[in-house]
C-alpha cells in the first residue's frame, strides 16, 4: 500500500509528518511513499531529499490524496481534506477527538479510518509513539531559547574584565515533560533554576537535573495535586495559597519564569499573578507554555508576546514546535513510523488495525464507519 504525507494547510505550520529518513523505514515495511511537493520545504526537506529516499512526489494535494491509501499529517485535518479523504483511507494525525466531535463524525460517516497522535495511550510500550511528549520537548526546549532572545543578560554568570556578570535566575511551574525539557535547556545555559510541581514525585528529577527544587510552606503533605495515574489535579484552596504566596515571595528575585502547567481536561490554573508580575524587575521575561488552554500567567495573550508596565515580556506563543520544525518533523515522523511499525505486524505494507491492540485500539477514533472514541482504558501499563 501507499503511505503520503500532504502539504500541512494551517498557515505558519512549517512541520511536515513524513521525512526522508522516516520513509526510508516505512519502505522496510513494505510501504510505497509519497510526498506532496514542497511538504518539507520549511522543515529544510528537499523533494531531492525524500526523491533521493526513495519517495515519489506528486504534484499536489488532490493527487496525494488520491494516491496514498494511509495519509499522514501534522495538524488536524480542515473541510477541504475531508473533501479529499475517501472509504477505506486510514489518516493518522493529531485530530483532538474530544474538540472536533463535528470533524470526527464527518470522518467515520466517510468511513475513513483516523488515528489521533494524541490519543496513544501514555503507556511504557507506546513511548516511541508519543508524539504528545516529543512535541512538549521541543515545546520546553524552546521556552527557554525564547526567553533567552527576550532577555537583554546572559544565563550564565561570568568574571569578565569589563565587570562581574551574576547568572540569570529561572523558574520553572510543572516539572512534566516540557518543565523538565525546560530545566534541562535552562541549565546547561548556566542559569540557577528553580522548579516546582505539585507532583512530589518529580522532586528528585529535577534536582538530578541540577535544578532547586521550590518547596512550600504547607503543613500538610508537601504537595496535594498530585493525582492518580501521574498527572495533577485541581490544588485545594489551602495549597493553592500557600502556593501563590512562595510565588509572591520568589517574583522580585528571578529574571525568567516558564509556566507549563497543565491539569488534564480542564483550564491551565492561573499561577503567577498580574501583582507577580508588577513585582518582577524590568526587562524580565515570562513563556507561557500553557497559553493554548488559557495560560497559567494572569497577563498571556495567545499567541502573542506582550510588554507589561513595568517592561516584563509576556510570551504566548502556542507554535514552539513549528518553530522548531525540523528537529519536531524528525520526532514526529519517527513516531509515526513507529505506529506504522505497530499497525504492520507481517512488514508487507499491510495495515491491521488490530482493535485488541492497545495502543491501536486507543489512537482510533473513527473505524469502519464508527466513531470508536473514547476507548476503553488500556489493559496494560
Ligand atoms: P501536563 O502537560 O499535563 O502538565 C504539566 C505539569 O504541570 C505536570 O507535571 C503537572 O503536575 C504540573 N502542574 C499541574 N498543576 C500545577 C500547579 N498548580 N502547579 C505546578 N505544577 C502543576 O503533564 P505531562 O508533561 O504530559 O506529563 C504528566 C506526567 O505523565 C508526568 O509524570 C510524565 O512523566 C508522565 N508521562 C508518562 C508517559 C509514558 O509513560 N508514556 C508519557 C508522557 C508523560
Amino acid at each position: 500500500m501507499i503511505i503520503g504525507a500532504p502539504k500541512e494547510v494551517l498557515e505558519g505550520e512549517l512541520r511536515v509528518a513524513l521525512t526522508p529518513e522516516s520513509a526510508k523505514q516505512l519502505q522496510k515495511l513494505g510501504y510505497e511513499v509519497v510526498v506532496e511537493t514542497g511538504a518539507g520545504a520549511a522543515a529544510s526537506f528537499n523533494d531531492e531529499d525524500y526523491e533521493a529516499a526513495g519517495v515519489k512526489i506528486v504534484p499536489d494535494a488532490k493527487t496525494l490524496w488520491e494516491t496514498a491509501n494511509i495519509i499522514s499529517k501534522v495538524r488536524p485535518p480542515v473541510e477541504a481534506e475531508l473533501e479529499l479523504a475517501r472509504e477505506g483511507q486510514i489518516l493518522i494525525s493529531f485530530f483532538w477527538p474530544a474538540q472536533n466531535e463535528e470533524l470526527m463524525k464527518k470522518f467515520a460517516d466517510k468511513k475513513v479510518t483516523v488515528l489521533a497522535m494524541d490519543m496513544v495511550p501514555r503507556i511504557s510500550r507506546a513511548q516511541k509513539m508519543d508524539a504528545l511528549s516529543s512535541m512538549a520537548n521541543i515545546a520546553g526546549y524552546r521556552a527557554v531559547i525564547e526567553a533567552g532572545n527576550n532577555f537583554g543578560r546572559f544565563f550564565t554568570g561570568q568574571i569578565t574584565a569589563a565587570g562581574k556578570v551574576p547568572p540569570a535566575k529561572v523558574l520553572i511551574i510543572g516539572a512534566g515533560v516540557a518543565g523538565l525539557a525546560a530545566i534541562g535547556a535552562s541549565t546547561s545555559l548556566g542559569a540557577i533554576t528553580y522548579a516546582f510541581d505539585v507532583r512530589p514525585e518529580v522532586a528528585e528529577q529535577v534536582e538530578s537535573m541540577g535544578a532547586e527544587f521550590v518547596y512550600l510552606d504547607f503543613e500538610e503533605e508537601q504537595q496535594d495535586g498530585a493525582s492518580s495515574g501521574g498527572y495533577a489535579s485541581v490544588s485545594s484552596p489551602e495549597f493553592r495559597a500557600a502556593q501563590l504566596a512562595k510565588f509572591r515571595e520568589l517574583a522580585p528575585e528571578v529574571d525568567i519564569v516558564i509556566t507549563t502547567a497543565l491539569i488534564p481536561g480542564r483550564d491551565a490554573p492561573k499561577l503567577w499573578l498580574e501583582d507577580m508580575v508588577a513585582s518582577m524587575k524590568p526587562g524580565s521575561v515570562i513563556v507561557d507554555l500553557a497559553a493554548e488552554k488559557g495560560g497559567n500567567c494572569d497577563l498571556t495573550k495567545m499567541d502573542e508576546k506582550v510588554v507589561s508596565e513595568n517592561g516584563v515580556t509576556v510570551i504566548g506563543y502556542t507554535d514552539f514546535p513549528s518553530r522548531m520544525a525540523t528537529q519536531s518533523s524528525t520526532l514526529y515522523a519517527t513516531n509515526i513510523r513507529h505506529m506504522m511499525d505497530d499497525l504492520t505486524p507481517e512488514k508487507d505494507g499491510q495495515p491491521n488495525v488490530n482493535m485488541e491492540d492497545d495502543v491501536i485500539r486507543g489512537a482510533t477514533i473513527t473505524h469502519e464507519g464508527e466513531i470508536t472514541f473514547p476507548p476503553p482504558p488500556p489493559k496494560v501499563q
